[in-house]
């Protein structure tokens, strides 16, 4: 079986549904107006139900500098979703909603419209040139744990372990 999706033939759909992770993140323009939008999005995907999003908040702008507090803040939140869409499509649906936002990619970290990451999917570990899965920064950012555990207490990131634990030792190591 095949499933027509919007940029063509996707790779074949997974047998069960899986519980897949996304970070919504957004640090221009009508920061809440787009998650929502987006959030909507997901909600549309096919082969796609179940998806429940967190309430934004707010965090500054991580760079390849580190943080800066005088670029733009961000919004960000955690979606959850069942999807039997394969992960490379999924992530090529998740990049497909960031350009009808306006989203250009210009510098990696940099200022965006929208940016959406895919953080887990199911307990897969996947290490290709375009997708790494469980998202190899994720288990270090404060702005996808907080959300994501407000949403499922019972939260794990494949390989890094649970992400309250994950959480509080971030708080406890914080200057
Ligand atoms: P970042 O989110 O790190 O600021 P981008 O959104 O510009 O950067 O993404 C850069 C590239 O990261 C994308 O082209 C994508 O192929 C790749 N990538 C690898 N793994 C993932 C993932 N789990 N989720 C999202 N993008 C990923
Ligand atoms: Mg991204």
């Amino acid at each position: 079986m095949s499933v027509r999706l919007a940029h063509g033939i996707g790779d074949p759909p997974a047998d069960q549904p899986v519980d897949a992770v996304v970070a919504l993140g957004a640090n221009l323009g009508a920061r809440s107006e787009t998650l929502a939008a987006a959030a909507a999005e997901l909600g549309r995907l096919p082969l796609t139900d179940d998806v429940r999003v967190s309430a934004p908040i707010e965090t500054v702008a991580v760079t390849l500098a580190g943080e800066d507090v005088d670029a733009p803040r961000y919004l960000n939140a955690v979606a959850l979703l069942r999807t039997r869409l394969a992960p490379a499509t999924l992530l090529r649906e998740l990049h497909r909603i960031e350009a009808d936002h306006g989203r250009v990619r210009r510098e990696k970290w940099g200022d965006r419209t929208l940016d959406l990451d895919l953080i887990a999917y199911g307990d897969a570990r996947i290490d290709e040139q375009h997708l790494t899965v469980p998202h190899p920064r994720a288990h270090e950012r404060e702005f996808v744990l907080a959300p994501w555990l407000d949403i499922d207490p019972d939260a794990e990131i494949p390989g890094r372990g649970r992400v309250d634990v994950l959480l509080r030792a971030m708080r406890e190591d914080a200057p």
